[in-house]
Protein backbone atom coordinates (compact mmCIF):
# COMPACT_ATOMS: atom_id res chain seq x y z
CA UNK A 1 0.00 0.00 0.00
CA UNK A 2 1.49 3.45 -1.04
CA UNK A 3 -0.36 6.62 0.25
CA UNK A 4 -0.94 9.87 -2.24
CA UNK A 5 2.57 11.20 -1.67
CA UNK A 6 1.48 14.45 -3.66
CA UNK A 7 -0.15 15.17 0.03
CA UNK A 8 3.45 15.60 1.28
CA UNK A 9 3.47 18.55 -1.11
CA UNK A 10 0.97 20.49 0.89
CA UNK A 11 2.07 23.18 2.64
CA UNK A 12 0.45 23.95 6.02
CA UNK A 13 -2.32 26.08 6.17
CA UNK A 14 -1.37 27.35 9.07
CA UNK A 15 -3.57 30.91 8.71
CA UNK A 16 -6.80 30.42 10.50
CA UNK A 17 -4.89 28.62 13.26
CA UNK A 18 -2.33 31.10 13.70
CA UNK A 19 -4.56 33.60 13.92
CA UNK A 20 -7.03 31.77 16.49
CA UNK A 21 -3.30 31.18 18.62
CA UNK A 22 -2.91 35.29 18.52
CA UNK A 23 -6.41 36.23 19.31
CA UNK A 24 -6.07 33.56 22.01
CA UNK A 25 -3.12 34.81 23.83
CA UNK A 26 -4.00 38.50 23.60
CA UNK A 27 -8.04 37.41 25.20
CA UNK A 28 -5.75 35.44 28.20
CA UNK A 29 -3.69 38.68 28.76
CA UNK A 30 -5.91 41.35 28.34
CA UNK A 31 -9.67 39.87 29.18
CA UNK A 32 -11.16 43.38 29.47
CA UNK A 33 -10.18 44.41 25.78
CA UNK A 34 -13.85 43.79 23.36
CA UNK A 35 -12.40 42.31 20.38
CA UNK A 36 -14.03 42.95 16.95
CA UNK A 37 -13.57 40.35 14.35
CA UNK A 38 -13.63 41.78 10.47
CA UNK A 39 -11.54 38.74 9.44
CA UNK A 40 -15.61 36.35 9.28
CA UNK A 41 -15.39 34.70 5.77
CA UNK A 42 -19.02 33.71 6.68
CA UNK A 43 -22.34 34.67 6.78
CA UNK A 44 -23.85 35.93 10.47
CA UNK A 45 -27.63 36.58 9.26
CA UNK A 46 -30.14 33.49 8.98
CA UNK A 47 -31.84 31.87 6.39
CA UNK A 48 -34.69 34.31 4.44
CA UNK A 49 -37.96 33.78 5.63
CA UNK A 50 -39.16 31.99 2.10
CA UNK A 51 -36.43 29.38 3.03
CA UNK A 52 -37.36 28.58 5.97
CA UNK A 53 -41.24 27.82 4.93
CA UNK A 54 -40.24 25.81 1.62
CA UNK A 55 -37.75 23.64 3.56
CA UNK A 56 -40.62 23.34 6.66
CA UNK A 57 -43.16 22.06 4.01
CA UNK A 58 -40.24 19.83 2.93
CA UNK A 59 -40.02 18.38 5.96
CA UNK A 60 -43.54 17.79 5.89
CA UNK A 61 -43.34 15.96 2.72
CA UNK A 62 -40.53 13.76 3.90
CA UNK A 63 -42.77 12.31 6.56
CA UNK A 64 -45.70 11.26 4.59
CA UNK A 65 -45.93 8.11 2.90
CA UNK A 66 -47.53 9.57 -0.69
CA UNK A 67 -45.04 12.85 -0.84
CA UNK A 68 -42.19 11.11 0.47
CA UNK A 69 -39.06 11.21 -1.43
CA UNK A 70 -35.92 8.56 -1.85
CA UNK A 71 -32.64 9.20 -4.22
CA UNK A 72 -33.22 12.31 -5.99
CA UNK A 73 -32.15 12.95 -9.52
CA UNK A 74 -27.97 12.88 -10.20
CA UNK A 75 -28.09 16.31 -11.89
CA UNK A 76 -30.62 18.22 -8.58
CA UNK A 77 -33.99 17.97 -8.61
CA UNK A 78 -35.51 19.75 -12.21
CA UNK A 79 -37.89 22.26 -10.23
CA UNK A 80 -34.28 23.56 -9.10
CA UNK A 81 -32.60 23.08 -12.46
CA UNK A 82 -35.43 25.22 -13.74
CA UNK A 83 -35.00 27.75 -11.34
CA UNK A 84 -31.53 28.65 -11.79
CA UNK A 85 -32.28 29.02 -15.65
CA UNK A 86 -34.42 31.49 -14.96
CA UNK A 87 -32.47 33.25 -12.16
CA UNK A 88 -29.41 33.09 -15.71
CA UNK A 89 -32.36 34.46 -17.90
CA UNK A 90 -32.72 37.78 -15.61
CA UNK A 91 -28.56 38.32 -16.50
CA UNK A 92 -29.64 37.63 -19.96
CA UNK A 93 -27.97 33.99 -19.82
CA UNK A 94 -29.89 31.30 -21.76
CA UNK A 95 -29.27 27.75 -20.31
CA UNK A 96 -30.59 24.18 -21.03
CA UNK A 97 -31.74 22.75 -17.71
CA UNK A 98 -29.57 20.20 -18.47
CA UNK A 99 -26.51 22.24 -18.30
CA UNK A 100 -27.16 23.10 -14.52
CA UNK A 101 -25.60 20.30 -11.70
CA UNK A 102 -26.85 21.28 -8.21
CA UNK A 103 -23.85 20.59 -6.18
CA UNK A 104 -23.75 20.74 -2.15
CA UNK A 105 -21.44 24.09 -2.22
CA UNK A 106 -19.08 25.34 -4.88
CA UNK A 107 -15.64 24.10 -2.72
CA UNK A 108 -16.79 20.62 -3.26
CA UNK A 109 -17.40 21.38 -7.37
CA UNK A 110 -14.15 23.37 -8.20
CA UNK A 111 -12.55 20.05 -6.49
CA UNK A 112 -13.88 17.45 -8.13
CA UNK A 113 -14.39 19.10 -11.13
CA UNK A 114 -10.87 17.81 -11.69
CA UNK A 115 -11.86 13.94 -11.98
CA UNK A 116 -12.71 15.09 -15.90
CA UNK A 117 -9.15 16.19 -17.11
CA UNK A 118 -5.86 14.66 -17.21
CA UNK A 119 -3.33 14.99 -14.77
CA UNK A 120 -0.67 15.62 -16.99
CA UNK A 121 -2.53 19.75 -17.64
CA UNK A 122 -0.62 23.15 -16.44
CA UNK A 123 -3.04 24.62 -13.92
CA UNK A 124 -2.78 28.54 -13.99
CA UNK A 125 -3.83 29.73 -10.65
CA UNK A 126 -4.14 33.71 -10.15
CA UNK A 127 -1.72 34.75 -7.35
CA UNK A 128 -3.25 35.61 -4.26
CA UNK A 129 -5.64 32.91 -4.42
CA UNK A 130 -8.60 31.10 -2.96
CA UNK A 131 -6.26 28.29 -1.44
CA UNK A 132 -8.73 25.40 -2.52
CA UNK A 133 -7.74 25.91 -6.43
CA UNK A 134 -3.82 25.11 -5.48
CA UNK A 135 -4.58 22.48 -2.83
CA UNK A 136 -6.94 20.25 -4.85
CA UNK A 137 -3.89 20.58 -7.84
CA UNK A 138 -1.29 19.35 -5.28
CA UNK A 139 -2.77 16.15 -4.37
CA UNK A 140 -3.68 15.33 -7.89
CA UNK A 141 -0.13 15.70 -8.47
CA UNK A 142 -0.79 18.72 -11.69
CA UNK A 143 2.05 21.19 -12.82
CA UNK A 144 0.43 25.07 -11.43
CA UNK A 145 1.62 28.18 -12.81
CA UNK A 146 0.40 31.41 -11.24
CA UNK A 147 -0.26 35.02 -12.55
CA UNK A 148 0.34 37.70 -10.96
CA UNK A 149 -2.26 40.12 -9.41
CA UNK A 150 -0.64 42.88 -7.93
CA UNK A 151 -1.89 46.71 -7.00
CA UNK A 152 -0.09 47.94 -10.28
CA UNK A 153 -3.28 45.28 -12.27
CA UNK A 154 -5.73 46.09 -9.47
CA UNK A 155 -5.34 42.71 -8.62
CA UNK A 156 -7.08 41.44 -11.80
CA UNK A 157 -4.25 39.76 -13.94
CA UNK A 158 -4.86 39.28 -17.26
CA UNK A 159 -2.86 36.85 -19.78
CA UNK A 160 -0.99 37.45 -23.05
CA UNK A 161 0.57 35.44 -25.39
CA UNK A 162 3.18 34.13 -23.18
CA UNK A 163 0.97 32.65 -20.47
CA UNK A 164 0.61 29.25 -20.29
CA UNK A 165 -1.99 27.03 -18.86
CA UNK A 166 -4.27 24.22 -19.81
CA UNK A 167 -6.76 24.74 -17.09
CA UNK A 168 -7.00 28.31 -15.52
CA UNK A 169 -9.02 29.32 -12.58
CA UNK A 170 -10.69 32.85 -12.53
CA UNK A 171 -12.36 33.87 -9.15
CA UNK A 172 -14.78 37.48 -9.83
CA UNK A 173 -15.84 38.71 -7.40
CA UNK A 174 -12.76 37.89 -6.32
CA UNK A 175 -11.85 36.04 -2.83
CA UNK A 176 -9.82 37.53 -0.91
CA UNK A 177 -9.08 40.82 -3.44
CA UNK A 178 -12.90 41.62 -3.70
CA UNK A 179 -11.52 42.52 -7.58
CA UNK A 180 -14.14 42.17 -10.05
CA UNK A 181 -13.18 41.77 -13.91
CA UNK A 182 -15.00 43.24 -16.52
CA UNK A 183 -16.51 41.99 -19.49
CA UNK A 184 -13.73 43.22 -21.66
CA UNK A 185 -11.52 42.08 -19.68
CA UNK A 186 -13.29 38.38 -19.28
CA UNK A 187 -13.13 38.74 -22.60
CA UNK A 188 -9.63 38.63 -22.86
CA UNK A 189 -9.18 35.30 -20.93
CA UNK A 190 -12.16 33.57 -23.22
CA UNK A 191 -10.57 34.12 -26.24
CA UNK A 192 -7.15 33.27 -24.81
CA UNK A 193 -8.60 29.89 -23.98
CA UNK A 194 -10.64 29.66 -27.20
CA UNK A 195 -6.98 30.11 -28.85
CA UNK A 196 -5.64 27.17 -27.00
CA UNK A 197 -8.52 25.10 -26.16
CA UNK A 198 -7.45 25.87 -22.45
CA UNK A 199 -10.92 25.46 -19.68
CA UNK A 200 -11.56 28.06 -17.58
CA UNK A 201 -12.84 27.18 -14.05
CA UNK A 202 -14.63 30.11 -13.54
CA UNK A 203 -15.96 30.67 -9.33
CA UNK A 204 -18.72 33.02 -9.47
CA UNK A 205 -19.39 32.31 -5.47
CA UNK A 206 -19.81 36.02 -4.55
CA UNK A 207 -21.76 37.00 -8.26
CA UNK A 208 -24.64 38.14 -5.67
CA UNK A 209 -22.88 41.35 -4.53
CA UNK A 210 -22.04 42.73 -7.81
CA UNK A 211 -23.83 45.98 -7.46
CA UNK A 212 -22.55 47.82 -11.15
CA UNK A 213 -25.12 46.16 -13.41
CA UNK A 214 -22.30 46.58 -16.23
CA UNK A 215 -19.91 44.08 -14.55
CA UNK A 216 -20.45 40.40 -15.72
CA UNK A 217 -21.87 38.04 -13.01
CA UNK A 218 -21.98 35.20 -15.06
CA UNK A 219 -18.96 34.71 -17.91
CA UNK A 220 -21.57 33.55 -19.88
CA UNK A 221 -22.50 36.63 -20.55
CA UNK A 222 -19.07 37.05 -22.60
CA UNK A 223 -19.22 36.24 -26.20
CA UNK A 224 -17.80 32.61 -26.81
CA UNK A 225 -17.64 31.64 -22.93
CA UNK A 226 -19.71 28.45 -22.47
CA UNK A 227 -16.76 26.99 -25.51
CA UNK A 228 -14.39 27.12 -22.84
CA UNK A 229 -15.72 27.73 -19.38
CA UNK A 230 -17.30 25.86 -16.61
CA UNK A 231 -19.33 28.24 -14.19
CA UNK A 232 -19.36 26.95 -10.36
CA UNK A 233 -21.72 28.74 -8.15
CA UNK A 234 -23.13 28.83 -4.28
CA UNK A 235 -26.13 30.02 -2.56
CA UNK A 236 -23.59 29.89 0.44
CA UNK A 237 -22.96 33.87 -0.16
CA UNK A 238 -26.18 34.73 -2.24
CA UNK A 239 -28.65 33.49 0.18
CA UNK A 240 -26.71 32.52 3.57
CA UNK A 241 -26.22 28.67 2.85
CA UNK A 242 -22.85 28.26 4.30
CA UNK A 243 -24.44 25.64 6.79
CA UNK A 244 -27.34 24.15 4.71
CA UNK A 245 -25.03 23.84 1.50
CA UNK A 246 -26.32 24.12 -1.96
CA UNK A 247 -24.68 25.43 -4.63
CA UNK A 248 -24.90 24.94 -8.42
CA UNK A 249 -22.52 24.13 -11.58
CA UNK A 250 -22.54 25.33 -15.19
CA UNK A 251 -21.20 22.54 -17.85
CA UNK A 252 -22.39 24.01 -21.24
CA UNK A 253 -22.96 21.11 -24.36
CA UNK A 254 -20.88 23.52 -26.48
CA UNK A 255 -18.03 22.58 -24.46
CA UNK A 256 -16.27 20.36 -26.43
CA UNK A 257 -12.48 18.79 -25.74
CA UNK A 258 -10.87 16.12 -27.64
CA UNK A 259 -14.57 15.10 -29.61
CA UNK A 260 -16.05 14.91 -25.71
CA UNK A 261 -18.48 16.61 -24.25
CA UNK A 262 -17.52 18.19 -20.85
CA UNK A 263 -20.94 18.01 -19.66
CA UNK A 264 -21.67 14.05 -20.17
CA UNK A 265 -18.19 13.64 -18.60
CA UNK A 266 -19.12 15.68 -15.80
CA UNK A 267 -22.54 13.85 -15.64
CA UNK A 268 -20.53 10.31 -15.62
CA UNK A 269 -18.90 11.71 -13.27
CA UNK A 270 -21.52 12.79 -10.86
CA UNK A 271 -23.72 9.63 -11.64
CA UNK A 272 -20.83 7.07 -10.01
CA UNK A 273 -19.56 9.66 -6.90
CA UNK A 274 -22.56 11.99 -5.90
CA UNK A 275 -25.95 11.21 -4.72
CA UNK A 276 -27.45 14.58 -4.88
CA UNK A 277 -28.43 17.55 -2.59
CA UNK A 278 -31.15 16.70 0.16
CA UNK A 279 -34.80 17.20 -1.24
CA UNK A 280 -35.17 19.43 1.71
CA UNK A 281 -32.29 21.34 0.77
CA UNK A 282 -33.35 21.42 -2.76
CA UNK A 283 -36.27 23.11 -2.12
CA UNK A 284 -34.90 25.51 0.20
CA UNK A 285 -32.75 26.71 -2.77
CA UNK A 286 -35.51 26.66 -5.13
CA UNK A 287 -37.34 29.30 -2.67
CA UNK A 288 -34.31 31.35 -3.11
CA UNK A 289 -34.63 32.20 -6.68
CA UNK A 290 -38.69 32.67 -5.85
CA UNK A 291 -39.62 36.47 -5.96
CA UNK A 292 -40.04 37.01 -2.60
CA UNK A 293 -36.77 35.17 -1.83
CA UNK A 294 -34.94 37.01 -3.76
CA UNK A 295 -35.90 40.20 -2.38
CA UNK A 296 -35.37 38.84 1.14
CA UNK A 297 -31.77 37.48 -0.02
CA UNK A 298 -30.97 41.20 -1.23
CA UNK A 299 -31.89 42.47 1.72
CA UNK A 300 -29.29 40.52 3.64
CA UNK A 301 -26.69 41.43 0.95
CA UNK A 302 -27.39 44.88 1.32
CA UNK A 303 -26.81 44.92 4.89
CA UNK A 304 -23.16 43.63 4.20
CA UNK A 305 -22.36 46.07 1.59
CA UNK A 306 -23.82 48.83 3.96
CA UNK A 307 -20.85 46.88 5.73
CA UNK A 308 -18.72 47.22 3.27
CA UNK A 309 -19.08 50.95 2.67
CA UNK A 310 -18.59 51.84 6.24
CA UNK A 311 -15.32 50.00 6.17
CA UNK A 312 -14.10 51.47 2.66
CA UNK A 313 -15.02 55.11 3.60
CA UNK A 314 -12.62 54.64 6.72
CA UNK A 315 -9.88 53.57 4.43
CA UNK A 316 -10.42 56.10 1.95
CA UNK A 317 -10.28 58.90 4.55
CA UNK A 318 -7.10 57.74 5.85
CA UNK A 319 -5.64 57.33 2.55
CA UNK A 320 -5.36 53.60 2.57
CA UNK A 321 -4.91 51.97 -0.50
CA UNK A 322 -7.79 49.17 -1.28
CA UNK A 323 -9.20 46.98 -3.40
CA UNK A 324 -13.07 45.43 -3.60
CA UNK A 325 -15.86 46.65 -0.83
CA UNK A 326 -17.88 47.87 -3.94
CA UNK A 327 -19.01 44.81 -5.83
CA UNK A 328 -17.95 42.35 -2.89
CA UNK A 329 -18.29 41.46 0.87
CA UNK A 330 -14.43 41.41 0.73
CA UNK A 331 -11.91 44.45 0.85
CA UNK A 332 -8.12 44.12 0.11
CA UNK A 333 -6.28 46.93 1.62
CA UNK A 334 -2.40 47.65 1.65
CA UNK A 335 -1.16 47.71 4.95
CA UNK A 336 0.03 51.00 5.86
CA UNK A 337 4.09 52.33 6.61
CA UNK A 338 5.43 48.88 4.60
CA UNK A 339 3.91 46.80 7.39
CA UNK A 340 4.01 42.78 6.37
CA UNK A 341 1.07 41.37 6.16
CA UNK A 342 0.97 39.80 9.79
CA UNK A 343 2.77 43.06 11.81
CA UNK A 344 -0.28 45.08 10.41
CA UNK A 345 -2.42 41.70 11.83
CA UNK A 346 -0.49 42.18 15.46
CA UNK A 347 -1.00 45.67 14.71
CA UNK A 348 -4.42 46.18 14.58
CA UNK A 349 -4.82 43.53 17.34
CA UNK A 350 -3.08 44.98 19.47
CA UNK A 351 -3.78 48.78 19.01
CA UNK A 352 -8.01 48.39 18.03
CA UNK A 353 -8.66 45.14 18.77
CA UNK A 354 -9.55 44.68 15.19
CA UNK A 355 -8.79 41.01 13.95
CA UNK A 356 -8.87 40.73 10.20
CA UNK A 357 -6.88 38.27 7.54
CA UNK A 358 -3.24 38.55 6.55
CA UNK A 359 -2.94 38.84 3.11
CA UNK A 360 0.04 36.83 3.01
CA UNK A 361 -2.15 33.36 3.66
CA UNK A 362 -3.30 33.77 0.29
CA UNK A 363 -0.13 33.26 -1.91
CA UNK A 364 3.35 35.58 -2.51
CA UNK A 365 1.34 38.32 -3.37
CA UNK A 366 -0.48 38.82 -0.44
CA UNK A 367 2.18 40.10 1.72
CA UNK A 368 1.58 43.30 2.30
CA UNK A 369 -2.14 43.08 2.53
CA UNK A 370 -4.96 42.42 4.52
CA UNK A 371 -7.74 41.35 4.16
CA UNK A 372 -11.40 42.53 6.24
CA UNK A 373 -15.13 41.12 4.93
CA UNK A 374 -18.38 42.63 5.62
CA UNK A 375 -20.25 40.03 6.83
CA UNK A 376 -20.25 41.25 10.71
CA UNK A 377 -22.25 42.96 12.44
CA UNK A 378 -23.04 46.47 11.51
CA UNK A 379 -22.73 48.51 14.93
CA UNK A 380 -19.54 45.96 15.69
CA UNK A 381 -18.03 47.69 12.48
CA UNK A 382 -18.98 51.05 12.61
CA UNK A 383 -17.18 50.68 16.04
CA UNK A 384 -14.21 49.11 14.69
CA UNK A 385 -13.62 51.86 11.84
CA UNK A 386 -14.05 54.40 14.78
CA UNK A 387 -11.23 52.86 16.76
CA UNK A 388 -9.18 52.93 13.56
CA UNK A 389 -10.19 56.68 12.32
CA UNK A 390 -9.66 57.82 15.82
CA UNK A 391 -6.37 56.85 15.89
N1 LIG B 1 -15.30 29.75 -3.82
C1 LIG B 1 -14.83 30.81 -3.15
C2 LIG B 1 -14.05 31.82 -3.88
C3 LIG B 1 -15.04 30.94 -1.77
O1 LIG B 1 -14.56 32.00 -1.12
C4 LIG B 1 -15.78 29.95 -1.09
C5 LIG B 1 -16.03 30.03 0.35
O2 LIG B 1 -15.54 30.78 1.10
C6 LIG B 1 -16.24 28.87 -1.83
C7 LIG B 1 -16.00 28.80 -3.18
C8 LIG B 1 -16.95 27.75 -1.16
O3 LIG B 1 -18.27 27.92 -1.17
P1 LIG B 1 -19.28 26.79 -0.70
O4 LIG B 1 -19.71 27.15 0.67
O5 LIG B 1 -20.36 26.85 -1.72
O6 LIG B 1 -18.58 25.46 -0.73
Amino acid sequence: MKINGNFMNLKDSYLFALIDKKVSEYRESNPDKELIRLGIGDVTLPLAPAVIEAMQKAVAEMGNAETFKGYGEYQGYAFLRRAVCGYYEEKGVSLDENEVFISDGAKSDVSNILDIFDTDNTVLVPDPVYPVYVDTNVMAGRRINFINGNEDNNFLPLPDNSTEGDIVYICSPNNPTGAVYTKEQLKIWVDWALERDAVILFDSAYEAYIQDKNLPASIYQVPGAKKCAIEFCSLSKTAGFTGTRCGYTVVPHELVRQNSSLNRLWLRRQTTKFNGVPYIVQRGAEAVFSEPGLSQVRESIRYYMNNARIITETLSKLGIWFAGGTNSPYIWLKCPDNMSSWEYFDYLLHNYNIVGTPGAGFGNNGEGFFRLTAFGNTDNISKAMARMSNG
